[in-house]
């Protein structure tokens, strides 16, 4: 948890602890922005996003991760992170449930890539896939963003996977997902090596692009699309869907779309966000299950 309002990783690192002695020699750090964690927000309380300064002195949060990371020298570096429900697979009209970045890395003044890193991200999405073979899987494009974490940390030569768990569509609340990122830990724990075909198996995986829209309702010829949306407000949960603004010049790729009757159309369209509470309430069958499956 760089960031607070991404907990997938953390509940996968219990699944690993819980599942008895690993083989390897794992230094966990299940939690790294706890101000973060309280307030569910990216960032932290003072307004940094952690995952931004790895090049800077302090935070104290990204100094104490970055003597950890150089105190040894590593094998594998995983960062886990929790993405958005909008980022789906290219030409794929899924969310992406799990989504690998290799960061590039500029040695020498030279701008490179890592193998191993490329290897273990096409591992870790293959043991995944092989789990839950219905569900999105994406890689992102390697552009360099010298802030991140993940940058530095291959640069320090430590193979580094950014992990980001996404939703699934029967898994809004992330429970299975995360899951099943504990045993691809498990495995990776068991095979200590990424798999010969990890490298092709990455290259080969589609661009996560941001296009996906949670909900597309339709009346005749009138379409409008919509967004999950999470929130949490002291100790108060909510979570909901509103009305999506495109992003840049993609066209939507709705992951479900339900056909309404004009008053039901009607009534949903009169406002911009619904809770799923409130969303229950007011529609019928199909959209009615669409928003008993939100996290509560
Ligand atoms: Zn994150």
């Amino acid at each position: 948890m760089m960031h607070g309002n991404e907990p997938t990783g953390f509940e996968a690192l219990l699944h690993l602890i819980r599942c008895g002695r690993p083989q390897c020699d794992w230094t966990l750090v299940p939690l790294v922005n706890p101000t973060g964690v309280d307030a569910f927000t990216r960032l932290t309380s003072e307004g940094i996003d952690l995952n931004r300064r790895a090049r800077d002195r302090g935070p104290l949060e990204s100094d104490l991760l970055k003597s950890l990371l150089a105190s040894r020298p590593f094998a594998l570096a995983l960062n886990l992170h929790d993405q958005r429900s909008l980022f789906c697979p290219s030409g794929q009209n899924i969310p992406s449930s799990l989504s690998v970045l290799a960061p590039r890395c500029i040695k020498e003044g030279q701008e490179s890539y890592s193998l191993d890193a490329q290897a273990w991200a096409g591992t870790l999405s293959s043991l995944m896939q092989e789990l839950e073979p219905n569900w999105g899987y994406a890689r992102f494009d390697d552009a360099y963003y010298p802030t991140a974490f993940g940058e530095w940390t291959q640069e320090l030569g430590v193979p580094t996977v950014t992990v980001e768990t996404g939703v699934a569509l029967n898994d809004y609340s992330r429970e299975r997902v995360s899951l099943r990122l504990g045993e691809v830990l498990r495995a990776v724990d068991a095979a200590r090596s990424p798999r010969p075909k990890g490298i092709t198996h990455y290259q080969n995986l589609p661009i996560n692009t941001p296009w996906g829209v949670d909900l597309e309702l339709q009346y005749g010829k009138h379409r409008s699309h919509w967004r999950v949306w999470e929130e949490v407000q002291g100790q108060h949960y909510s979570s909901g869907i509103a009305k999506a603004i495109p992003e840049g010049s993609g066209t939507p790729v709705p992951y479900q779309t339900f056909n309404l009757l004009k008053a039901e159309f009607d009534a949903i369209q009169a406002k911009d966000s619904w809770t799923s509470l409130e969303l229950y309430a007011v529609s019928s069958t199909g959209l009615r299950s669409f928003a008993e499956a939100l996290p509560k």
